[in-house]
């Protein structure tokens, strides 16, 4: 299949936005700009054109998508029933990265949601995601625009690299602002409950709910036999094809540490003010506190890291308030649990 690859910057370039309009209701797959990591949308009530979202993707068949909506009234034919705490979380934080989990409408094909009885759905604020919600006239089902398992697209770059020739079009609508993923909560159970962290921080879900509990799995490492909360948090994911370490410790430590790796083979991702301490190449993460911009650089970082023929990549750990902790919960993926505790081992 030959990919088309269509830049479009405004809003007002209503051609561009019917074409893939059109290519999206003829049930084919295209790569969506969101504010997140770009997605890789097809028609969520077309069980046909959702299927070939697993296959694009070679994403496992237990994991299910996100649908996303341009307007709110799109919600409510999606679910049983917007609850008040819904409601709620809708009004603080839409459109934005939140994505909210409630029991699904019988309109939503198995295929979305993997068979379980529960959709999850999020309206975007970036512009052009939401154009191409209202020109297909459906809404659509995105996961990120990555072959499974590898790091999530943060410019439509990343996308042709991991989808060219295995989807119909990719919208270039410039870099992601937030870089990584959604926040996932449920509200389906007793209480609120976060699954995947991002970039509405559970700090603002509890400004808005009060009480939200944390799923084991955003900083543990479930049992082979555990069955997940949110099926996507149980795989290796993120992952570059570079070794993926975390390193807990001082600056001093930290640089220690990466003296057993050879120089040459070896990408250090570090905070600000950090980047002369090692003999290998560094890229700074920004502020060792700023979990946002942490956020906007680590896909980049990791998708470079293999781009570069690194073997291993060595990453200062970071904290597990605000944005970083859906920082701390993709490295953790990426690294496969492998966390280095220099105050311990040096
Ligand atoms: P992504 O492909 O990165 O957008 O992943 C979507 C995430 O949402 C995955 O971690 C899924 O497991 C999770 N998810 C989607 N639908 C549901 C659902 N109905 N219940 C629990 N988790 C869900
Ligand atoms: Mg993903």
């Amino acid at each position: 299949m030959k990919t088309e690859f269509l830049k479009i910057e405004s809003v007002r370039e209503t051609d561009k936005l019917r074409h893939a309009g059109d290519v999206l209701r003829r049930g084919g797959l295209c790569g969506m700009p969101t504010e997140t990591v770009y997605g890789l949308a097809a028609n969520a009530l077309d069980e046909a054109a959702v299927r070939k979202i697993f296959a694009a993707k070679g994403r496992p068949q237990d994991n299910p998508l996100i649908v996303h909506i341009s307007r709110i009234e799109e919600w409510t034919p999606l679910v049983r029933d917007i609850p008040s705490d819904a409601a709620a979380l809708a009004e603080a934080f839409w459109p934005g990265p939140l994505t909210i989990i409630l029991p699904k409408a019988d309109c939503i094909p198995d295929a979305v949601t993997c068979g379980l009885d529960t959709v999850a759905v999020r309206m975007p604020s970036h512009p052009i995601a939401r154009a191409l919600i209202r020109a297909a006239g459906v809404p659509l089902a995105a996961p990120s625009a990555n072959l499974s398992g590898k790091p999530s697209p943060t410019t439509a770059l990343h996308v042709l690299h991991d989808m060219d020739g295995r989807i119909d079009l990719i919208v270039d609508g410039g870099d992601c602002t937030v870089g990584v993923e959604s926040t996932v909560v449920t509200l389906c159970g007793a209480k609120p409950r976060l699954l995947r962290p991002g970039g509405i921080t559970l700090e603002d879900l509890r400004d808005v709910l009060g009480e939200v509990d944390v799923d084991k799995a955003v900083l543990g490492e479930l049992d082979a036999n555990e069955k997940p909360s949110s099926p996507g948090m149980k795989y290796k994911h993120y992952a570059p094809d570079a070794d993926v370490k975390l390193v807990r410790g001082s600056t001093e430590r930290f640089a220690a540490y990466a003296r057993r790796y050879r120089q040459d083979e070896t990408l250090i991702l570090c905070f600000d003010g950090e980047e002369n301490a090692f003999g290998c190449r560094t890229v700074s993460l920004g502020a060792p506190t700023d979990g946002r911009t942490h956020a906007q650089r680590i896909f980049r970082a990791l998708r470079d890291a293999d781009a570069d023929g690194c073997r291993t990549v060595l990453i200062h750990c970071p904290g597990e308030t605000g944005v970083d902790l859906a920082v701390l919960n993709r490295l953790l993926r990426a690294a496969a649990f492998q966390v280095v505790n220099t105050e311990e081992t040096l």
